[in-house]
């Protein structure tokens, strides 16, 4: 196992550790006291005893891809899970144990290979099941196939004391049900997750693309919200704003992907929907043949690598207009890279909610991302972000863990019995609180 020791370490070989997989620029400048790089539960229940002879926190990273950079802690003792990758597969029963760092597209390749499985990983390819998992992760398809923490059907773990145990519905299953949704919040380490596998669904992966001037916005956000209710259930849909240097103005890319085994079916289900869209784009295709590595590639061109990010988002009240309620804030998106998105969570925001943390429910989710390689440029979209989530505020219901910041009450997480249940399971496995969660000028309450 190897140790870093802030007092004891040559400065690069230190910064190299503390910042290993970082993927935001934005981050807080903290220093832990130690990194140790762990490779298995044995490195994790050491790291734990050492934090105890401390007297200091337990902070964790798997991929690191927090926005927020929440592995990072001032004087902490940070378990970098990042070089223990392990996947396992009994396609038998179609569950894999994995360990956390490993990231969604290295499951799904591994997956594609050994049984043509499949995971719903998050978009973007490099995000790590650690944190993605823990949150809920909002991956392919969420809003059929459900949150990816619906497909988590056991976590190991080594706890405050530095026991190992297992959680799932029968053991421990209050630590079982935080880890659905508790982010950041987990008072304890996981260190494998037990998943639930669905049979690969990409052989005949098809998208659908419409792309309109800002002149149609209500034409086109009208048009895809009437679709969510009857549109195929492989099928997820994302209305996403950008900014289009060439027409200078923002544009509206209506988005849909379907993955089935069968492409025909998946042609099917795509021309459906082209049927009812209305015209005026300036870019489209219809059922294209895709494929899970273009779509990775994209994710990584739109989220690219050593920026600047701060994001926020909401889910929006079914009550409300929301083609109203979010015209500004659409409207209003700086030029450069940042963008917003629509997401609609119907027909999972409908279905009676598992017994988990995360159970905040909306049919529209809504999230913004400033991004930018200049410091102060990323300040000025920074100021745009917190004034649109300002201006949604009253549309809006609470919002998701994975692209926000904790900085308000937990009952926006959580519901109100969800935040205080989850209270009760962190006195109950971490009384003396040693693990890290937000940064202290975040998250209120914690
Ligand atoms: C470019 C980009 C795209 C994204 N796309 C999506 C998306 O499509 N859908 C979505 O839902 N989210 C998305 N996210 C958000 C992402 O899922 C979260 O930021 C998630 O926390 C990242 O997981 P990680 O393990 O890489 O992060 P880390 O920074 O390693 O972990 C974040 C925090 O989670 C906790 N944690 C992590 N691992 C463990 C563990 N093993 N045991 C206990 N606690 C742990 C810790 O508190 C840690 O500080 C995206 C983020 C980025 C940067």
């Amino acid at each position: 196992m190897q140790i870093l020791w802030r007092d004891h370490t040559g400065e690069s070989a230190y910064d190299r550790a503390r910042w290993n997989n970082v993927f935001n620029l934005e981050r807080p400048n903290c220093s832990p006291r130690a990194v140790i790089k762990a490779t298995c539960t044995e490195d994790v229940v050491s790291a734990i005893k050492i934090a105890g002879q401390e007297k200091c926190q337990i902070a964790v990273r798997s991929g690191g891809h927090s926005m927020f950079v929440w592995s990072l802690h001032e004087d902490s003792i940070l378990v970098d899970l990042g070089n223990w990758k392990e996947i396992a597969v009994d396609a038998d029963v179609k569950i894999a144990q994995v360990t956390p760092s490993v990231t969604g597209l290295e499951l799904n390749e591994y997956l594609h290979a050994n049984g043509q499985l499949f995971f719903p990983t998050g978009h973007c390819p490099d995000v790590a099941l650690g944190g993605f998992l823990l949150q809920g992760g909002q991956g392919w398809n969420c809003r059929n196939w459900g949150y990816a923490c619906d497909w988590v059907v056991g976590v190991e773990v080594v706890t405050a004391e530095g026991d190992v145990v297992f959680c799932d519905q029968h053991k421990n299953a209050d630590l079982y049900w935080a880890a659905r949704g508790a982010g950041p919040l987990f008072p304890a380490v996981v260190v494998k997750f037990h998943l639930r596998l669905l049979p690969d669904p990409t052989a005949g992966l098809r998208s659908s693309c419409y792309i309109y001037p800002a002149n149609m916005y209500r034409q086109a956000f009208e048009w895809v919200q009437s679709v969510v209710a009857d549109a195929d259930q492989d099928t997820e849909i994302v209305m996403v704003a950008f900014y289009c240097e060439s027409r200078g103005e923002v544009c509206f890319k209506v988005h849909f992907v379907t993955m089935k085994a069968d492409g025909l079916a998946a042609e099917h289900a795509l021309k459906q929907l082209h049927q009812g869209r209305p015209p005026g784009t300036f870019t489209e295709w219809v059922a294209r043949e895709d494929s899970l590595d273009s779509l990775f590639s994209d994710q990584r061109m739109v989220n690219p690598p050593s920026h600047y990010y701060y994001t926020d988002n909401s889910y929006i009240s079914n009550s409300v207009d929301v083609t109203e309620a979010l015209e500004e804030s659409f409207m209003t998106l700086p030029p450069g890279k940042p963008f917003a998105f629509w997401y609609p969570m119907y027909p999972r925001s409908r279905r009676p909610a598992p017994d988990m943390a995360l159970n905040v429910a909306s049919d529209h989710y809504f999230s913004v991302y400033a991004i930018s390689n200049d410091r102060d440029d990323a300040t000025r979209c920074r100021t745009w972000v917190e004034q649109t989530m300002e201006r949604i505020r009253e549309s809006a219901v609470g919002s998701y863990l994975g692209e926000c910041d904790l900085k308000l009450p937990h009952d926006w997480y959580w519901t109100k019995d969800s935040a205080r249940r989850l209270a009760a399971i962190r006195q109950k496995w971490d009384p003396g609180c040693l693990f890290c969660t937000v940064h202290a000028e975040q998250g209120e309450g914690v």
